[in-house]
């Protein structure tokens, strides 16, 4: 949980944000296919850029919930762990589950996404341990109905929290603050197979217990390719674009995360994805078992699902890394003449339905995609200053 305990990991100077201009040489790892910086076309005063969002979206959002987990400690402390019991009816935890459940029937195409802990034992009334650790592979009842969840709501989506939540050196929730390199991997395989056994599906997302990292758990979390989600008070957060940040041992490591800076419509003005974040429980203050907070829910999806401008993509995080894998895969050149913007594709095998450009003119007026000299179905959008082409099937 989020004890508002923020601090930041000493020991990663050396870490960078990576922009598309980055000279590889003297890299130890190989890097990973980053999205290029925009082109800009001579003669006509516009720049071209390959948008990270798909299907001319200019931003993306989701809402997410830490620590759903097979505990229930009763009614303030449940997180989750009564969804597999039948409710009574009015009981919190069944409230909070209608919630959710009604809010992805409302809105399908909306992501909800909760990190998830493999064997939790973290107990927030105490800061210590629970009696006992809740390992998915055991509580097949639950399993069995967030599966039913998964398989009715594909906007339903689970990350991960890591394998118990608590931190045995310090007693507290930063569970790999606790941990050495080699603890740090054991203990992430078991995170690992304690979900394979759940029989669950999961993001590659990662959000760490008590929002803690270490040198080791990046380095571990980007050899793995896990998709790091931090916050603005975290060392490794690089703005509200998701991409790639270097470790301290040159591991590359996607990252997306929660801003505590900006709002949603300045980080959708910035073209980044914005995060709804929560919690499941109390003592944080965003925890879902608070009315107010499923209500700014609610408005914030009511706001911003029929949004045109700006138009939003509602993405979990499998779904930002992929679609900026999709777009970073694809080379092209851009130049302009007359009026029009032309977007010859050098690699016409790797595009695909959504991939979008944006182009910034307050000349241009017409924009095509080539492969091979031949004009591939392409959605053209325009408001003032700005042209956006989208790929269709
Ligand atoms: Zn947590």
């Amino acid at each position: 949980m989020d004890r508002r305990t923020f601090v930041r990991t000493t020991g990663l100077g050396a870490l960078g944000v990576v922009t598309g201009c980055l000279d590889p040489e003297g890299v130890g790892q190989e890097p990973p296919r980053l999205l290029p910086a925009p082109q800009s076309l001579s003669g006509g005063g516009a720049t071209v850029a390959i948008s990270q969002w798909p299907n001319s979206a200019d931003a993306a959002a989701f809402i997410s919930a830490d620590d759903l987990c097979p505990v229930n400690l009763g009614p303030d402390y449940d997180f989750g762990g009564s969804w597999a019991d039948p409710q009574p009816a009015g009981s919190l935890g069944g409230v909070v589950e209608s919630f959710v459940l009604d809010l992805l029937n409302a809105y399908p195409g909306i992501r909800f996404s909760f990190n998830t802990i493999a064997a939790m034992r973290f107990d927030p009334r105490t800061n210590g341990t629970l009696d006992q650790a809740y390992a998915l592979p055991l509580m097949s009842d639950w399993t069995a109905r967030l599966r039913d969840i998964q398989g009715s709501h594909p906007g339903f989506v689970l990350g991960w929290h890591g394998y118990s939540h608590y931190d045995p050196v310090h007693q507290g929730p930063g569970e790999f603050f606790g941990y050495d390199a080699s603890r740090t991997s054991a203990v992430l395989n078991k995170m690992e197979d304690a979900g394979r056994r759940s029989g669950l599906s999961f993001t590659r997302a990662f959000r760490p217990p008590g929002w803690r990292t270490t040198g080791a758990l990046l380095e571990d979390l980007a050899t793995r390719g896990y998709l790091l989600q931090d916050s603005s008070s975290m060392s490794t957060f690089a703005g509200v674009r998701p991409g790639y940040i270097r470790t301290a041992g040159g591991n590359w490591l996607f990252r997306m995360g929660v801003t505590f800076q900006l709002t949603a419509a300045d980080t959708f003005a910035q073209g980044g994805w914005f995060e709804a974040h929560h919690h499941m429980t109390l003592p944080n203050a965003n925890t879902l078992t608070d009315p107010a907070n499923r209500d700014r829910i609610k408005r914030f999806v009511q706001r911003w699902y029929p949004s045109t401008e700006p138009q939003i993509a509602w993405l979990s995080a499998d779904e930002v890394f992929r679609a900026y894998s999709d777009a970073a895969a694809i080379q092209w050149v851009g130049s302009f003449s007359g009026r029009k913007v032309t977007i010859d594709l050098l690699n016409a095998r790797a595009i695909k339905p959504g991939i979008t450009w944006i182009i910034n003119s307050n000349n241009a007026n017409d924009v095509e995609v080539l492969a091979g000299g031949v004009k591939i179905k392409s959605a053209v959008t325009q408001r003032p200053g700005v042209l956006k082409v989208s790929v269709i099937d």
